[in-house]
């Protein structure tokens, strides 16, 4: 009886183990296609299967120029000489846009930033993107970002303005204080985005420090209509 019940929970378990590790593959090339997509971050197996079996579906030649687009954006994509930005050339679009305040630099962290604070159409200035921020617990240094060409930057151009656009994070905030400590003897002006309580946020639910902080920061009603 006990064995049966025994036999009975450990077949369960293996059948539910086996549903869960994909692994019984009817061909090598789609598990390789499936072992490919699950390396994508937040791609499970099944997920991976599941858009793997998708793209055998399509027509041959969508399922090619998905491949091509992926190996040309590898291939081809750069980083703009002036900003370090992803771009199709070597001065990207924003830096060679002759409207734009070239005053002001905006520091982020990543392309992606540039890309949301650009969706923001509140910013005309020009970006500099670090390639990331100062994490010692990941073993990331200030000789491992774009400092030097932006000091080079504040040096050679006309810049007075440096807005540090980092994360709030315990990482973002050290590496604006270097940044600050390394920039502040130059004639700019160094500002950091506003923190506080964000729009649509009931005060009782946001936390004390942004609270805090919003108090501390307050601005003129004239100025916030
Ligand atoms: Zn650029």
């Amino acid at each position: 009886m006990l064995i049966a019940l025994f036999d009975i929970i450990f077949g369960a378990n293996k059948l539910l183990k086996s549903k869960m590790n994909i692994h019984n593959f009817t061909s090598k090339l789609l598990e390789s296609a499936v072992d490919e997509f699950a390396k994508l971050p937040g791609i499970g197996r099944k997920t991976a299967l599941r858009l793997v079996l998708h793209l055998l579906n399509q027509e041959k030649e969508d399922v090619n120029h998905f491949g091509e687009t992926i190996i040309k954006l590898r291939n081809e994509i750069k980083h703009c000489k002036s900003c370090n930005t992803i771009s199709d050339t070597d001065i990207c679009n924003i830096c060679s846009d002759l409207s734009r305040d070239t005053s002001v630099i905006c520091v982020v962290e990543n392309a992606r930033d540039v890309m949301s604070v650009e969706n923001t159409h509140q910013f005309k200035g020009l970006y500099h993107v670090l390639g990331g921020i100062i994490s010692p617990m990941d073993g990331i240094g200030p000789n491992d970002l774009k400092i030097d060409s932006l000091l080079q930057k504040i040096k050679e151009e006309n810049v007075k303005e440096l807005i540090l656009a980092l994360s709030t994070t315990m990482e973002g905030d050290t590496t604006n204080f270097y940044l600050y400590k390394k920039f502040k003897n130059y004639k700019i002006k160094i500002t950091t985005l506003a923190r506080g309580v964000a729009i649509g946020d009931e005060l009782e639910y946001a936390d004390e420090i942004t609270l805090g902080r919003s108090i501390v920061n307050r601005t003129l009603f004239e100025s916030s209509i």
